[in-house]
């Protein structure tokens, strides 16, 4: 009964209707009771205070001030009039202005009527002004209930239009809430209510809106945020649990003559601790029965391919195929190239099937992987097409997750009756917070240590005016014999720009080291596949010095001569596209070092984000800045996870929250993993609500 109310359309609330039901549907994403009850405010302003005029100081900031009309005028003709209305307090004056829907309010405004004013100023001509306000009249405010905490909520310029702004959102609000008293049902049960000594849910609901106190306020947000949270984690692991029940995963039941070959005669290094403690954790997963799915997470330069690829002999060892996918041809090409090398006189076939793969190598590579002949294939999203079948396919290998999207992955579940086990490889550090968030899902092993011997890249910051000297840093490097990547930003809104200026900065750098001393090659994402990889293979065999690129190169390319990494306007980069970038070098036995040219205007965040560079190489710390200044709905893989929609909690600063939350997730599962017990009924009841409504959390992910 009570859940059926909440599911009703919100056109019935009165004061609604169907236009403004409509308008709140497509503009706030609002559609039921339930959607506008949780349609939270963002921040609250205390209604008792007025702002003297003349203190106001600053733009964007809500403010309510109050004052009488002294002039009241329409500016311009037709499309460019304004209306422009002055209102002064003893302390100083104001103008009110409206572009749209003057109309409506021009004769509102009567000399020395009197009016409560509540909006965001901007500056102009070195004066404030406040541009559609809300306005009451000084009787209408008063004869008003006086919450002293008054909420603001979002509203765009069409809600504005329609009768719908922060002041109209908080009376359907109230109005809303005076209904649904009594009937919004708690979603926690009593145990978790009183260990972690949160209000009811109904009670937090109604106080997140018209909280009597902020120190109410905060409990409301509290209770609201361990919801969020707890209902996500609670779904991850649920799966998880439910997966490795019903789905039953290949079994490789033994380590056979191609991984104990590999191991003992091909192998050309040690490998580190940490390498073999995954191998273990990845060997225990893929012989228990159940299907493994594991986010293997490593440093740039940890090694993380090489596993990847003795994963793979396990799976051929007891008679299954493997594929690697990688997100861009250079990656996939490179893989090809190194585990070719890798596996050279063993007796295994590998191919490469990307998008430039011609038709006729197509016509030749798909019955071999469907007969089984092929053992390995490795390529890019071409492998996930439905023409590319497999004979038994027993392992994927995902490279550099971030550019996958989950259906993607759960595409390549399909190609095999039993789904093969998962292996998704990533370089970007993902903060323990927001992996156990997006990949919740996952179980987690981590290559915490380089192989021996790697010097620390050295990161130097110059402005542009020291471009001198980088390149006779440069021209030095080059003498000892070392190889240099010269890389330009590349964006794509300003593709055009960012192109010439990267065919500017070539030319120029052919003038700087001239051809008859040096050669130089360049990769960019515009260039057709072919001539990318032969750039690359120049290159790569030493007979250009000086790689000049855009962002192609950031993952996985691995040349260990090349030990210079000089990144041109660095501050247009994010930190996790540098600290790709500068993975690049430090791969050899050389000091290797990273040159990050800026100009001289740089902002907060761009300063952080190069000091962070110069002063760590520890990936982690620079997630965890990362993730600080740019926040959780910004990093890459994030946002099409779809799991991240947070209305009120930030993985960041409600981080207690957050493994409260995932604790209270895992002891109730384990006490009830099928959440049969009475006691969890309203959890039950909820969760299937949220997946119902959530598509994507429906999804496989
Ligand atoms: P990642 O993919 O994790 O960035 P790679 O797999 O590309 O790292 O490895 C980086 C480099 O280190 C490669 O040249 C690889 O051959 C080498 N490497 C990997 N494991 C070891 C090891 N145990 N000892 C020495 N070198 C290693
Ligand atoms: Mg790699």
């Amino acid at each position: 009964m009570s859940v059926d109310l909440l599911q009703t359309p919100i056109e019935f609330l009165k004061g609604v209707g169907p236009k403004r039901g409509e308008i709140l549907r497509k503009e706030a994403g609002v559609s039921t009771y339930f959607d506008m009850l949780t349609y939270y405010p963002f921040r609250h302003v205390d209604r008792s205070r007025f702002m003297p005029i003349v203190e106001i100081n600053s733009e964007n900031v809500y403010l309510q001030v109050r004052g009488k009309v002294i002039s009241n005028q329409l500016i311009g003709q037709g499309r460019s009039s304004r209306l422009v209305v002055t209102i002064s307090d003893s302390s100083g004056s104001i103008d009110l202005i409206w572009f749209q829907g003057i109309n409506w309010v021009k004769d509102k405004f009567t000399a020395g009527s009197e009016w409560v004013v509540f909006g965001k100023p901007s500056l102009f001509n070195g004066k404030y002004n406040i541009s559609h306000p809300e306005t009451e009249s000084m009787a209408e405010f008063t004869a008003q209930p006086a919450d002293p905490l008054h909420p603001v909520y979002n509203s765009t310029d069409k809600m504005k239009l329609n009768g719908l702004a922060t002041r109209a959102i908080s009376k359907i609000t109230r109005t809303l809430i005076s209904q649904l008293q009594g009937v919004i049902p708690e979603t926690l049960n009593n145990d978790i209510l009183y260990q972690l000594k949160l209000v009811g849910r109904e009670e937090a609901l109604l106080n997140i809106h018209f909280p009597s106190n902020t120190e109410i306020l905060e409990k409301a947000r509290a209770r609201l945020k361990f919801d969020e949270l707890f209902f996500i984690q609670l779904r991850l692991l649920r799966y998880k649990n439910n997966r490795a029940q019903i789905i039953k995963g290949n079994i490789f039941s033994h380590i056979g003559d191609l991984f104990n070959d590999f191991y003992n005669e091909y192998l050309p290094f040690k490998l580190t601790d940490a390498q073999k403690k995954v191998l273990r954790e990845i060997r225990a997963d893929v012989g228990s029965g159940k299907q493994m799915n594991r986010l293997l997470q490593g440093d740039v330069g940890s090694g993380k391919t090489l596993v990847a690829l003795m994963c793979m002999l396990m799976a051929l060892d007891n008679g299954f195929q493997a594929c690697l996918m990688a997100p861009t041809e250079i990656l996939a090409n490179q893989h090809y190239a190194t585990i070719k090398k890798f596996l050279d006189g063993m007796n295994i076939t590998v191919d490469l099937l990307t998008g430039s793969t011609k038709k006729n190598r197509r016509k030749e590579i798909h019955p071999m992987l469907q007969s089984g002949e092929l053992h390995i294939i490795i390529g890019t999203h071409a492998l996930i097409e439905d023409a590319v079948k497999f004979s038994k396919l027993g392992l994927v290998v995902v490279d550099e997750q971030h550019r996958f999207g989950v259906a993607q992955r759960a595409k390549m579940w399909s190609k095999s009756t039993i789904p093969p086990h998962v292996l998704v490889m990533t370089a970007t550090p993902i903060p323990r917070t927001l992996a156990m968030t997006v990949y919740g899902d996952l179980d987690l092993s981590v290559i915490d240590e380089l192989p021996p011997g790697r010097k620390p890249i050295l990161t130097y910051h110059f402005y542009e005016s020291g471009h001198e000297k980088v390149y006779n840093f440069m021209r030095q490097q080059i003498a000892l014999g070392r190889q240099i990547y010269v890389v330009y930003p590349l964006i794509e809104e300003s593709e055009m720009l960012d192109l010439k200026n990267l065919q500017d900065g070539f030319d120029h750098l052919k003038q700087v080291f001239p051809s008859s001393k040096y050669a130089l090659s360049m990769v960019h994402g515009r260039m057709k596949a072919d001539e990318k990889e032969s750039e690359m293979q120049r290159f790569k065999l030493g007979e250009t010095q000086i790689m000049v690129a855009t962002t192609v190169i950031e993952v996985g390319v691995d040349i260990p001569n090349a030990s210079v990494m000089v990144i041109e306007n660095a501050e247009r980069f994010g930190l996790s596209q540098l600290h790709q970038l500068r993975g690049r070098v430090g791969r050899g036995a050389d000091q290797s070092h990273c040159i990050l040219l800026t100009g001289f205007n740089l902002t907060a965040d761009g300063r952080t984000r190069i000091e962070t560079m110069v002063r760590t190489n520890d990936g982690f710390e620079i997630a965890d800045v990362d993730l600080k200044l740019r926040g959780p709905g910004d990093l890459e893989g994030t946002k099409q996870s779809g799991i991240l929609d947070l209305k009120l909690a930030d993985i960041v600063r409600d981080e207690q929250i957050l493994r409260a939350a995932r604790n209270i997730a895992q002891n109730l599962l384990d006490a009830d993993p099928y959440l049969v017990k009475e006691e969890n009924l309203r959890i039950v009841r909820y969760l299937n609500y949220l997946s119902s409504k959530k598509a994507e959390w429906a999804m496989i992910s």
